[in-house]
């Protein structure tokens, strides 16, 4: 079955034509800029890239460009839109309506529309993505999967916030987590690698990227994530502060006299590895600094592992132990470095790093904790494409 899988960003569209039984991916791309007058969509076949420049004043266009670069060509991915059997979007927020994956229709549209305030700068995008879908290929499956969904077994101690509870019943105020397809797809592989059932482990998996988030996976089922209301929750990050004393903000706006879009704006694009270093986002870059003796750039990086260990410690506590540690995204699948330093001096815990094996790069599954040691910390590249298409599979050959 070919899946063509769809994430909408704010001024983006990526895709990925997915052949599911086999993993293999027939072509995928990425419109950029949309709305702007320098948009392009770069497309991706075989090992042959081409970037063309032309108007995507929306995402109705962006995808008729898709179409336009899996159909057309000297070297079409596929020979008609027939060739799609399926199609699934990756859709940020499905607040506490979506517990899976579902097939989309007019009341699931409607749904991901009331979120749209959660979520402004994605849920409506998709949305102008699936109705374009939907004229073009209107008898083609489509399946929406949440970021979100993987979160819903969390128990109301883990996703309450103690504030008044009318606002959690008036605007539903509570913690939704955020990354939910990549953590999940990396527990499934890490319980695939060790040779047992997800149902028999305690995972904890770290996504840390620009955006960072973790979850506690207790037996299957998520626990407890870093990621709250918002994706502004919990680790520090390359420009989002995570978790950080909320009375900071009414204090930051009365003395910097700073509105709201104004503080959101410190707090999202300003602060983390960003914030401290006052110089970059990138880690690779604070990593350079650190070393040439730039102090605050040293301060970020140590920061940024501090945070990861506390919540490794928090979620190791609330599982009643762990079993596998996984880490994904950028930071977690290539900085041995950051690795190292997260996991130094865990023996005690029963926590203990191979140095050789950290030190291997590249881009697969590996483990890298030593073979005495109790916990396996496992590097798993992240794979939300390959776990839409599946979704998506699995759903649609039960119609
Ligand atoms: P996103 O997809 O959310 O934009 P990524 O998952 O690509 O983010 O992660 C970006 C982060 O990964 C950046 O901080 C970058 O510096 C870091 N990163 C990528 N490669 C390396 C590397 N070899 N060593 C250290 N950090 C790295």
């Amino acid at each position: 079955m070919h899946v063509l899988v769809i994430n909408a960003g704010s001024s983006s569209l990526k895709y990925q034509l997915v052949h599911v039984e086999t993993g293999r991916v027939i072509a995928k791309g990425i419109c950029e800029r949309v709305g702007s007058p320098e948009s392009f969509i770069k497309h991706e076949r075989n090992d042959e890239k081409t970037v063309t420049e032309l108007p995507l004043p929306d995402h109705v266009a962006s995808v008729h460009a898709v179409i336009d670069a899996l159909v057309g060509g000297d070297n079409p991915a596929i020979a008609s839109l027939d060739d799609i059997n399926a199609l699934g979007f990756r859709i940020v927020h499905g607040g506490a309506y979506f517990d899976k994956s579902v097939i989309i229709d007019e009341d699931v549209i409607a749904k991901i529309d009331e979120l749209a305030e959660l979520a402004p700068l994605h849920n409506r995008p998709a949305i102008s993505a699936i109705r374009a879908c939907q004229g073009m290929m209107p008898n083609t499956p489509m399946v929406a999967v949440f970021d979100t969904s993987f979160f819903q077994t969390l128990p109301p101690a883990a996703y309450l916030y103690p504030i008044p509870y009318e606002y959690y019943e008036k605007y539903g105020i509570r913690k939704y987590g955020a990354h939910g397809t990549s953590h999940r797809y990396v527990a499934y592989r890490a319980a695939n690698m060790l040779g047992e059932s997800l149902d028999d482990l305690k995972i904890i998996t770290c996504h840390l990227g620009s955006g960072c988030s973790m979850t506690a996976i207790d037996h299957g089922q998520a626990i407890d994530t870093s990621m709250g209301f918002t994706p502004l929750d919990g680790l520090m990050m390359g420009t989002r502060c995570g978790i950080i004393d909320p009375a900071i903000v009414p204090f930051l706006m009365d003395h910097e006299h700073l509105s709201t879009a104004e503080i959101n704006e410190v707090l999202n694009k300003k602060s983390g590895l960003l914030g401290i270093s006052g110089t970059s986002n990138d880690l690779r870059s604070i990593d350079e600094a650190a070393d040439k003796g730039d102090p605050r750039a040293a301060m970020a990086y140590e920061m940024f592992a501090h945070s990861v260990k506390r919540y490794i410690g928090s979620y190791t506590y609330l599982m009643a132990g762990v079993d596998a540690i996984v880490l994904t995204a950028g930071v977690g699948e290539n900085s041995a470095k950051m690795r190292r330093l997260i996991f130094a001096g865990m023996q005690r815990l029963g926590i203990r790093i191979d140095d050789k094996k950290n030190k291997i790069q590249g881009s697969f599954e590996r483990i890298i904790s030593h073979d005495k040691s109790r916990v396996t910390v496992m590097v798993i590249p992240t794979d939300e494409e390959y776990m839409i298409a599946k979704d998506t599979y699995e759903i649609v050959k039960e119609l």
